[in-house]
């Protein structure tokens, strides 16, 4: 699950990291009042942040510096009206409907920081470097010796003295190396307590030097959190921040539904049960030439209510085919095909509907298929899987 900037700012300031203040806004007005406390209470310049699960915002012009108010009505009024479209946005953009409205600070250097997890290394890593900002996926390119990672012990997490060389290999002077020791530490305990599958701030800023801060003061300016989907029900703070109006809708709707559902760019439905058979139904679609436009796992009791909303789900995405491979394991194949049968006659089929069944009564289930033929005339009904492969590419490929 991902948050919000403004939400995994609040998970930072509480676990102790220093971070300007701010607040999360959902009108032009409410960003015009806030700027106005933060303005008055002597910050100089007030920041407003487009809060979508996206950036590359500050180079898409949704991340803006203001002075006055006059400036936080147009910037606040931009942006909650404007499709935000960056590198990490599909092409038509994201719709803005929260603003996060901050202090801004003046920025001496930039830093990127990030525990993550390597699956290549099999543990968590923490990522950091001296050049962060907002071209680090091109830092990383062009000069990957400019990005430090520090494999991290599973339990126990990021360790002083890896935080220390982390801090001078990274260039902090004085002052800044204790405070940046003192953040690493902190992200590395929550990304542990959280279960967190990704913590990022970039930037980690440090501010000019100030009479009472000679050396600047270190600070997250920006931040972003994966969790585990798997633990949100012991973190239930973290599960309340869901902002489901920031999810693809038919995956939303699939998982109402118990479902899973992943969109894909091709033009072949899949109903599937089980993640394994999801896999290997792309794998044979693709070695018989077509291109999956999504799959959908009903997993192991779909009623015949959620067959019916899967359909409904997969032909919303504009399909040339629908392939239905199911393992009747648990599930008995003939309450499968019945299932198949009430939910493709309430839904509708218009284009070819080839099923795969195999399993617990499928004689039986082959049976009800076979009777229903004349009701359902787009429905092929396949042998083995290979069969229900090449058939449904075939399908998929004269109606494209
Ligand atoms: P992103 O582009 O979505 O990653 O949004 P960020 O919050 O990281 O902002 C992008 C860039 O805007 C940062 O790298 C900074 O250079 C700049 N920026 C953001 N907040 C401030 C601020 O408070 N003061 C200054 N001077 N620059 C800021
Ligand atoms: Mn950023």
């Amino acid at each position: 699950m991902k948050v919000h900037e403004y939400q995994a700012r609040a998970l930072l300031a509480d676990a102790g990291l220093p971070v300007p203040p701010g607040a999360m806004v959902q009108t032009v007005d409410d960003a015009v009042a806030k700027a106005g406390e933060l303005l008055e209470s002597g910050c100089g310049r007030v920041v407003i942040k487009a809060q979508v699960h996206a950036g590359g915002r500050g180079k898409a012009g949704f991340v803006k510096l203001v002075n006055t108010t006059a400036e936080v009505r147009d910037a606040a009024k931009f942006m909650l009206s404007n499709r935000m479209v960056s590198a990490q946005t599909p092409p038509e953009g994201l719709v803005v409907k929260r603003l996060l409205v901050a202090a801004a600070v003046d920025i001496a250097a930039e830093y990127y920081l990030a525990i993550t997890v390597d699956r290549g290394r099999a543990t968590n890593t923490l990522i950091a470097s001296a050049e962060g900002g907002v071209e680090i996926e091109a830092v990383a390119e062009r000069t990957p010796e400019a990005i430090h990672k520090m494999p991290l012990h599973p339990l126990m997490g990021l360790q002083p003295h890896q935080a220390r060389s982390l801090a001078f290999a990274l260039g902090f002077k004085g002052k800044q190396t204790g405070q940046a020791v003192k953040i690493m530490l902190a992200l590395s305990r929550l990304f542990i307590e959280t279960d967190a599958s990704l913590a990022e701030i970039n930037p980690l800023i440090v501010t000019p030097p100030t009479d009472d801060a000679p050396d600047g003061r270190v600070m997250a300016i920006d931040a972003k959190f994966n969790f585990d989907d798997n633990a949100l029900f012991r973190h239930k703070r973290i599960a309340e921040m869901f902002d489901p109006s920031e999810e693809n809708p038919a995956e939303l709707r699939a998982k109402n539904f118990g479902l899973s559902y992943i969109s894909l760019d091709g033009n072949i439905g899949c109903l599937v049960n089980g993640a394994g058979l999801a896999m290997s139904t792309m794998d044979i679609i693709k070695l018989h030439g077509g291109e999956p436009a999504n799959f959908l796992d009903v997993g192991g009791s779909a009623s015949d209510e959620a067959v019916a909303e899967a359909f409904r789900i997969i032909l919303a995405d504009d399909v040339q085919a629908v392939l239905v491979n199911i393992f009747g394991g648990i599930m008995q194949c003939d309450k499968i095909a019945r299932a198949i049968i009430a939910a493709a006659k309430e839904v509708g089929f218009t284009v070819p509907l080839v099923v795969r069944l195999e399993g617990t009564n499928v004689a039986e289930a082959r049976r009800i298929l076979d009777e229903s033929r004349a009701e359902i005339p787009v429905m092929v009904v396949a042998t083995d899987f290979a069969d229900a492969a090449k058939k449904v590419c075939a399908a998929a490929s004269v109606t494209a």
